[in-house]
C-alpha cells in the first residue's frame, strides 16, 4: 500500500528517465546531506527522510544529541565539501565561521608544546548546528533533492527490483537505491534480519571518553584568537580544547576518559579545567562569560559495521557515515569521512547498482574509513579505560609516530608537516616512512631528541605570567628548525 506519495518512478524532475534512478536517503545530517548532493550530481532524483522536524535556523535537535559539542571539519573534509558544494567555504565565513590556521593553535601534545607560527592547514570553526544548517540549505537548493522531515523510517522491504521504505506514520516510499545515513543509532541490522539477511556484530572499541562543553561569549578582545588544545595522555586521561566560533562565542570542551570524564556541574567543570597539565583553559574562561550550562556527551565508542563482508548483500543498498563507521569523535574524523564517501558516491551512482556493483561500492565506502579507524582505535587502546588492549603492531606504530612527534615538538618542520598532513587526511600514512622522516628519526636514536620549545606567548598573555613549566623534557627553544607548525601529529591529538 502506498498511502504517501511514492518516489517518482525512475524519473527526473521533468519525468525524464535517468540512469541513476530514484535514490532515497535515510537521515538528513552530514552523511545524508552529502550523499544527497552526490546522488544529485550523478543525475538521480533524491528524497531525504529525516525523523526530526527541521527549521531554517541553527538549532540543536534531538536526532543529533552531540550538536552542542565542538565539531571540527578537518582540512580534507573542507576540500571535499568544497568540491561537492562549490563556494561553501565562503558561505561558512560569511555566516561567521572563524578561519583558523592550525599552525597557529597553541597545542600541548603528549611530548610538549608544538611550535606555532608557520602556515599549515586551514579549518573554518563554527558550531555544529550552524555548519549543518548551511550545508542543508545548499543541498536543498539543488534541483531534484527533496527533504521530508518528521518522518522516521522503520523498515525496508523489496518491491520487485526496487526498495520499499516504510515509515512510522504509515507512509511508504519506493526507490531504486537506498542510502542509510541514519547515524550511530541505525536500525539497519534489524531491518536486514527481517529480510533474512544476517550481518556480523559490529567491531567496538570503547575507551569511555566523555565530553563536557560550555559555550562562552568574548565581550572584549582576547590575547588569543586561535583556540587552544591540551591533549589527554594515557597517564592523565584528561584533556580539553577551546575553539572560537561564530558571534564572538567560544566552545570550551573538557574531554576525559574513564574516571576522568568531566560532568555537567559547572563548578566541577571549572575544577576539571584547572586540574589539567596546563592551566591555559582555566585561565581562558576567566576572560569569557558563560552563555549556557555545561552539556555532556558520552556516546563516543568506535563502532564499525563490516557490511562489505556480507555475502548476501542486496543490490541498491548502501550505508555511509556513522551508520557504517562511528569514530571516537576526539580525532574529528566523522564529517570528513562522510564527505569523502560522498565524493565516491558522486562517481558511483551514475547508474543503477546491481548486486555486484553495490558490493563493490560498499567495499570502497568501507575502505575510506580504514585509516581513520586505525588512527582512532590505535590511540584509544593505549588508555587504561579502553575495552581492548594494544596489539604489537599498534605498539610499534605508536613508538614510531611518538618519535616523529617528539621531533616535531623539537622544531622539525618536516615531521610536523607530515604528521599534520596525515592527520588532516591530505597525505598517505606511508609518508611517515619517507627518507625525510626516517633520516631525522635515525639521527635522533644516536643524538637524542631536541628539547621542546617554550609555552606559546599567547597563553602567557592570558594568564599574565611570564613562563610556566612545560610538560616533558627541556624548555628551551634551542634546536628548532624554525617556529613552524603545520597541524597536529597523527595519533595522539584531538581533531584539529
Ligand atoms: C561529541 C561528538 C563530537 C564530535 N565531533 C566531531 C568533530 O569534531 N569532527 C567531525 O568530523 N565529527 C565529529 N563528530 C562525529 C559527527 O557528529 C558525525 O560523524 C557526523 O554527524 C556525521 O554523522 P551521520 O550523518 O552519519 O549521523 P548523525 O549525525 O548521527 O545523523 C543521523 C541522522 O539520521 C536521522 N535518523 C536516525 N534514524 C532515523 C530514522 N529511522 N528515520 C529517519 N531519520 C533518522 C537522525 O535524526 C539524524 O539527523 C562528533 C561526534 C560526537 C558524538
Amino acid at each position: 500500500m502506498l498511502d504517501r506519495p511514492a518516489l517518482r518512478s525512475a524519473g527526473g524532475q521533468n519525468g525524464s528517465v535517468t540512469s541513476a534512478g530514484d535514490v532515497l536517503v535515510i537521515g538528513a545530517s552530514f552523511a545524508g546531506l552529502f550523499s544527497a548532493a552526490a546522488a544529485q550530481r550523478a543525475g538521480a532524483h533524491v528524497t531525504v527522510l529525516e525523523r526530526d522536524e527541521l527549521s531554517d535556523d541553527a538549532a540543536e535537535r534531538p536526532g543529533v544529541p552531540q550538536g552542542g559539542q565542538p565539531h571540527v571539519l578537518l582540512h580534507r573534509g573542507l576540500v571535499a565539501t568544497q568540491q561537492l558544494l562549490p563556494g561553501l567555504r565562503e558561505e561558512l565565513l560569511a555566516a561567521g565561521g572563524v578561519p583558523l590556521d592550525t599552525g597557529d593553535i597553541p597545542w600541548l601534545s603528549p611530548d610538549g608544546w608544538l611550535p606555532t607560527g608557520v602556515s599549515a592547514f586551514e579549518i573554518v570553526s563554527l558550531s555544529r548546528p550552524l555548519l549543518e544548517l548551511l550545508v542543508r540549505r545548499r543541498v536543498l537548493a539543488l534541483d531534484g533533492v527533496e527533504l521530508r522531515t518528521g518522518v522516521r523510517v522503520r523498515g525496508l522491504s523489496r518491491a520487485g527490483d526496487r526498495w520499499q521504505v516504510t515509515c512510522d506514520d504509515g507512509g511508504c516510499y519506493v526507490a531504486d537505491t537506498v542510502i542509510d545515513a541514519s547515524g550511530r543509532s541505525s536500525r539497519l541490522p534489524r531491518w536486514l534480519a527481517g529480510l533474512g539477511i544476517s550481518t556480523p556484530e559490529p567491531a567496538v572499541v570503547e575507551a569511555k571518553l566523555g565530553y563536557a562543553t560550555r559555550r562562552y561569549r568574548a565581550s572584549r578582545p582576547l590575547p588569543l584568537d586561535t583556540g587552544v588544545v591540551v591533549a589527554a595522555t594515557p597517564e592523565t586521561s584528561a584533556g580539553a580544547l577551546a575553539l572560537p566560533v561564530e558571534d564572538d562565542q567560544w566552545l570550551v570542551c573538557g574531554a576525559g576518559y574513564g574516571e576522568r570524564r568531566p560532568d555537567r556541574d559547572t563548578d566541577a567543570f571549572d575544577r576539571y579545567l584547572r586540574s589539567l597539565s596546563d592551566p591555559a583553559l582555566a585561565d581562558l574562561i576567566q576572560l569569557l562569560e558563560p552563555v549556557d550550562e555545561v552539556r555532556i556527551h558520552r556516546q563516543t565508542a568506535n563502532r564499525r559495521h563490516r557490511y562489505d563482508r556480507v555475502r548476501r548483500w542486496p543490490g541498491g543498498l548502501l550505508v555511509v557515515g556513522d551508520a557504517l563507521t562511528a569514530f571516537n569523535p576526539l580525532y574529528g574524523q566523522g564529517i570528513t569521512v562522510a564527505a569523502c564517501q560522498a565524493q565516491l558516491l558522486s562517481r558511483s551512482l551514475g547508474r543503477r547498482l546491481d548486486r555486484r556493483a553495490t558490493r563493490r561500492v560498499q567495499a570502497e565506502l568501507a575502505q575510506i574509513a580504514d585509516f581513520p579507524w586505525a588512527v582512532a582505535t590505535g590511540e584509544d587502546v593505549r588508555y587504561p579505560s579502553c575495552s581492548e588492549r594494544q596489539t604489537l603492531g599498534q605498539r610499534l606504530s605508536h613508538v614510531w609516530s611518538q618519535r616523529v612527534n617528539q621531533l616535531a615538538v623539537g622544531g622539525n618542520i618536516t615531521c610536523r608537516r607530515t604528521l599534520g598532513g596525515i592527520y588532516h587526511m591530505m597525505v598517505p600514512a606511508i609518508m611517515l616512512f619517507s627518507p625525510r622522516i626516517v633520516g631525522p628519526v635515525l639521527v635522533s636514536l644516536i643524538r637524542g631528541v631536541p628539547p621542546q620549545g617554550p609555552r606559546p606567548a599567547a597563553l602567557t598573555a592570558i594568564d599574565g605570567r611570564s613562563q610556566l613549566p612545560t610538560r616533558g623534557a627541556g624548555s628551551s627553544a634551542g634546536g628548532h628548525e624554525a617556529d613552524a607548525s603545520p597541524g597536529p601529529p597523527v595519533s595522539p591529538q584531538p581533531g584539529l
